[in-house]
């Protein structure tokens, strides 16, 4: 057997599991390695403790000064709890995050060596940045980048390091992250949603959009992951024969969780607890080895954070347990991909969700407002919503009958779908008092009863409503969740401040009664956004064929859904909105681009490798044995060899043929990739990559698996599914 497989399986098979640490309560630990409100009011002077909060509350600048004092108090905290170094903690638009460590520690001028961090380090730092991505960004503008401490993230104490969540922009303001952008359209989305909110409670001062994700991975043994050289350089598997066994019993969707897995899990959830994210729930998935972790929800940005937190936490405790977590949308063919739901909603000041329908017909008037405006915003941006979630790892998914299609479309369910049609036929201007009591009694005031008996869940809408909230299920597993939330709360500030502007005309200028004018024009929006409410099988073709009648955009690939970025329409709602300028959006949609094409490119590389040096070799090793034998029963038996030996023959002829096929598909594939490594525009490049090169993929794998099938199983180069996804 080959040596590479060989040693890992070997080393696999030595793990034992390891035991369960005692956890204790898991509130007594909850937020222990974060600067949150208790420890500030510890470390801080009453004076600096006021200024964060209200920075955090009312986005209120923080002074030098102030910040120095509370620089001050995190370095006595910090150091008190072990810390020896400080980072400000960022997401280039990699997606992933990014960290450049300093020591506290320092000389003086005299000689003395102290622990130093002044209001200087935490505010401001800058980052050798010249690396990340910036999509031309600051060679335009010859500037470097800097990150910015934002305070409405925790700073938090990760290992013996103080890590501070920052914002990275270029020194002309340019966003060259997902945070930044992110923050922005949570401004938008407070200031235009407070604004309705108001209508319905005066009170209401700042609302907040929250977001719950739920992620989805999958656990290999370490030793057997690295032992592939695409699992381990691509994060999926890029050839490899269906196991005999795959997901087909159903029986590992919330089955019993594995010890080893379940002893990886309890380590995760304590450090999750201390580092303040607040996980919930946990179970197996729908394939082999494939596991879900769940928060409770938190305020958008500091669960965005949170979940990159996740992500780089889980990759360590799982090396302690001698796991790989695959984080990659689809690392096998033939099982369940992986995928990051978001669930959305929003939030107001006074504790109430602006989702969720209340017990009298005026909070379900404020509830409809909400609900009816997100789905009008889906509806005029449902293709800006696609490019959101889309990379070439997530193209895997979307539109392969497993998780939501490319097709964006909301679900709400049928009596919520009843209700809508209900409102529709409202009168247009003012409403009769019979007209008013109906609407108010017999429609509005019956939607929490409604919501109650409403279970049905549809699985295969991209977006669908869940009782109090929204959620995304297009996410792929991979995402920055900071990229889908920023549009989505875009698309929805925009919204609301177009239906304000229309209701207070209506009031101010046509007489009409506040609750008679939110029904006006949410009348007209129900109208107007009808084409984007789905309640069928989204997978199913025909609503392929519904959506194009409808003219919903159906992009199934990366470098088609991310055209529509930098569309007159992208470039004038970010720009009203504050979120996003041209530059901007003409560098994210570049970074996007180039993503992509990297990541096909290294694909096709791998590739091309593993047939080369592994796979061919493979296949002439086996031959080599096979011919061996036909020469040694020739010489046995003579002419009669032919019926001896025929089985040996035909599988031999099998073996060349596959060889012969599999290096001319190499071949195509490696000069399509230098014809379209010559293409100047990223755009062009992106969609030779993904129409010319990437097709190859699929058909290499399937010459690849055929021999994987025909190869004796001791010569076969690669650990096999079954020996990746059935590893206990
Ligand atoms: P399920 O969808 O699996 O039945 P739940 O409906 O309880 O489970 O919640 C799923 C996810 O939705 C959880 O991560 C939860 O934190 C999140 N969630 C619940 N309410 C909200 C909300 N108001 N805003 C954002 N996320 C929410
Ligand atoms: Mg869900």
């Amino acid at each position: 057997m080959p040596k590479v497989r060989f040693q890992a399986l070997a080393e696999s098979r030595k793990r034992e599991h390891t035991s369960i640490s005692e956890e204790g309560k898991r509130s007594e630990l909850f937020g222990k390695h974060v600067f949150n409100e208790d420890k500030m009011l510890q470390f801080l002077t009453r004076e600096a403790f006021e200024n964060v909060k209200s920075a955090i509350f009312q986005g209120n600048k923080i002074d030098r000064k102030i910040a120095d004092q509370v620089a001050e108090g995190m370095k006595a905290w910090a150091l008190s709890m072990g810390a020896t170094h400080y980072t400000h903690w960022f997401q280039p638009l990699t997606g992933a995050t990014a960290e450049k460590h300093d020591a506290f520690f320092d000389i003086l001028p005299d000689g003395r060596a102290m622990e130093k961090f002044g209001g200087a380090q935490l505010v401001q730092q800058e980052p050798d940045a010249s690396s990340f991505p910036s999509g031309g960004i600051r060679n335009t503008f010859e500037a470097r980048g800097y990150t910015a401490w934002d305070p409405t993230s925790p700073a938090f104490i990760y290992k013996t390091t103080l890590c501070i969540p920052t914002i990275f922009v270029a020194y002309t303001g340019e966003a060259l992250d997902n945070k930044a952008p992110l923050l922005r359209a949570l401004h938008a989305v407070d200031q235009a949603a407070t604004g309705v909110a108001q209508y319905f409670d005066k009170n209401v001062r700042k609302v907040y959009a929250t977001l719950g994700w739920e992620q989805e991975y999958f656990l290999v043994d370490k030793a057997l992951a690295k032992s592939r050289l695409d699992l381990s350089m691509t994060g999926r598997t890029l050839v490899g024969n269906f196991s005999a066994k795959g997901q087909q019993l159903d029986d590992h969707y919330f089955g019993v969780i594995p010890p080893r897995v379940l002893s990886f899990m309890s380590d995760l959830e304590k450090e999750c607890t201390k580092l303040g994210i607040p996980v919930k729930t946990r179970h197996n998935e729908v394939a082999p080895n494939q596991f879900e972790l769940a928060p409770v929800f938190e305020e958008a940005n500091l669960s965005v954070d949170h979940n990159l937190l996740l992500m780089d936490v889980m990759d360590e405790i799982a090396d302690r347990h001698h796991f790989s977590v695959l984080f990659h949308e689809k690392p096998f063919a033939g099982i369940n991909g992986s995928g990051k739901h978001n669930n959305w909603s929003l939030a107001t000041d006074t504790g109430v969700n602006l989702l969720s329908p209340g017990s009298t017909p005026m909070k379900n008037l404020q509830f409809l407002t909400f609900f009816v405006n997100t789905i009008k915003a889906v509806d005029t941006y449902e293709e800006l919503l696609r490019a959101s979630i889309a990379s070439a790892s997530n193209d895997h998914r979307l539109g392969a009958n497993e998780a939501p299609p490319s097709i964006l479309s909301i679900f709400i369910g049928k009596q919520l779908s009843n209700v809508l049609d209900e409102l529709e036929g409202v009168s247009k201007g003012k409403l009769s008092p019979e007209e008013k009591t109906e609407l108010k009694l017999n429609v509005v005031g019956k939607i929490p009863e409604i919501l109650l008996d409403n279970t049905d869940r549809n699985r295969t809408s991209p977006f669908a409503f869940t009782g109090n909230k929204f959620e995304m299920r297009g996410v792929g597993s991979k995402t920055n969740c900071a990229k889908p939330m920023t549009i989505l709360n875009t698309i929805v500030a925009k919204q609301l401040t177009d239906f304000k502007k229309e209701v207070d005309v209506l009031i101010d200028k046509k007489g009409l009664k506040k609750d008679e004018a939110v029904f006006n024009v949410l009348r007209e929006y129900i109208k107007t956004s009808k084409r984007i409410r789905f309640e069928g099988d989204g997978y199913g073709m025909e609503w392929q064929e519904e959506a194009r009648r409808r003219k919903l955009s159906n992009n199934k690939n990366t470098p088609e859904a991310l055209q529509v970025i930098t569309s007159k329409e992208s470039l004038e709602l970010f720009k009203e909105m504050n979120v996003l300028s041209e530059v901007e959006l003409k560098a994210h949609q570049e970074v996007e681009l180039g993503a992509y094409i990297f990541h096909i490119q290294i694909e096709g590389r791998v590739l091309g490798e593993m047939v080369y040096n592994h796979i061919i070799p493979a296949a002439i090793r086996y031959q080599n044995i096979l011919l061996k034998n036909v020469s040694g029963l020739k010489e046995v038996y003579g002419a009669a060899h032919k019926k001896v030996a025929e089985s040996q023959l035909n599988i031999l002829e099998q073996v060349g043929e596959h060889i012969v096929q599999i290096k001319k598909l190499t071949d195509e594939m490696i000069d399509a990739r230098k014809r379209a490594n010559g293409m100047a525009m990223s755009n062009k490049k992106a969609q030779a990559y993904c129409n010319n090169v990437k097709p190859y993929f699929d058909k290499i794998r399937e010459q690849s698996d055929k021999l994987e099938k025909l190869i004796a199983d001791d010569l076969w180069p690669f650990t096999k599914y079954r020996e990746l996804l059935f590893a206990k």
